[in-house]
C-alpha cells in the first residue's frame, strides 16, 4: 500500500493531508518547514517525507504561466513590482502545490 496524500486548498489556506491521522498540515506549518528531509506530523508524530508531485507540478504550471503572463505581469508593472520577484513567488506556489506527504 502506498500512503501518501496531495496538498489540497482548506479554508483558502493551502494543506497537507497527514497520510496517517488524515489531520490538515498547513504547508506554513514549522514541521514541513524545517530542515532535513524527514518531518513529523504534528498531530500524531508520524515520520513523513515530503516528495516532489512532478506531474502535478507541470499540470499546475500551465496554467500558472498563463495567469502571469496575461494577469499578474501587468499588475505587477502598474505597481511597480520587480517581474523576477512576482514569477518567484509564482514558482514557489506551484513547487509548494506539488509537493506530498509519504509515509515512509
Ligand atoms: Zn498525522
Amino acid at each position: 500500500m502506498v500512503a501518501y496524500s496531495t496538498s489540497k486548498l482548506t479554508h483558502g489556506m493551502i494543506n497537507m493531508i497527514c497520510p496517517k491521522c488524515e489531520k490538515n498540515i498547513s504547508l506554513f506549518s514549522k514541521t514541513l518547514n524545517s530542515f532535513g528531509k524527514e518531518k513529523k506530523c504534528p498531530h500524531c508524530q508520524a515520520a513523513l517525507y515530503k516528495t516532489m508531485n512532478f506531474k502535478k507540478a507541470m499540470a499546475l504550471s500551465i496554467p500558472t504561466v498563463l495567469a502571469y503572463l496575461f494577469i499578474l505581469q501587468p499588475i505587477f508593472s502598474i505597481v511597480g513590482m520587480h517581474k523576477g520577484l512576482g514569477l518567484a513567488v509564482l514558482v514557489m506556489i506551484v513547487s509548494q502545490c506539488s509537493l506530498r506527504l509519504t509515509i515512509k
